[in-house]
């Protein structure tokens, strides 16, 4: 179980982060890493990451500076754009084991490029 508070510096996407491990990016500046999963579940789905250690969204709306959260949010309609999402998109932030997070550092899915199904799965 993924505790969503606990950071571990060995997560894939600390790794994606280090450039140890190969990504295709979409987008970065100063706080903010944006590439392509490497399973999408539609015709665009990007991970967007902070460069901050944060394990999960609860973490890091609880303990970030409001810089790194104002940047992080500014970069989502930023980079929906650069990617041409102007029919609409979703945000999904999975939280912990509930959540079903898989990768403990703290990441939204950012998906579309076609109409989109029911949120969650019965
Ligand atoms: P979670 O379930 O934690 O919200 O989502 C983790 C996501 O990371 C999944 O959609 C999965 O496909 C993606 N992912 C896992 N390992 C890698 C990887 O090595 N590279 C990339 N680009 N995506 C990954």
């Amino acid at each position: 179980m993924i505790d969503i508070k606990k950071y571990n510096q060995d997560n894939i996407f600390s790794k994606i982060l280090k450039k140890e491990i190969p990504s295709k990016c979409i987008f970065e500046d100063e706080f903010v890493y944006a590439f392509e999963d490497i399973n999408p579940q539609a015709p665009i789905h990007i991970l967007i990451i902070p460069k901050k250690s944060f394990c999960s969204l609860d973490d890091f709306s609880s303990q970030a500076d409001e810089l790194t959260i104002f940047s992080f949010m500014r970069s989502i309609s930023r980079i929906a754009k650069m990617v041409n999402l102007k029919n609409g998109y979703r945000i999904i932030s999975n939280i912990g084991f509930d959540g079903g997070q898989e990768v403990p550092h703290f990441h939204i899915h950012l998906i579309g490029g076609k109409k989109l199904g029911a949120i969650v799965s019965k």
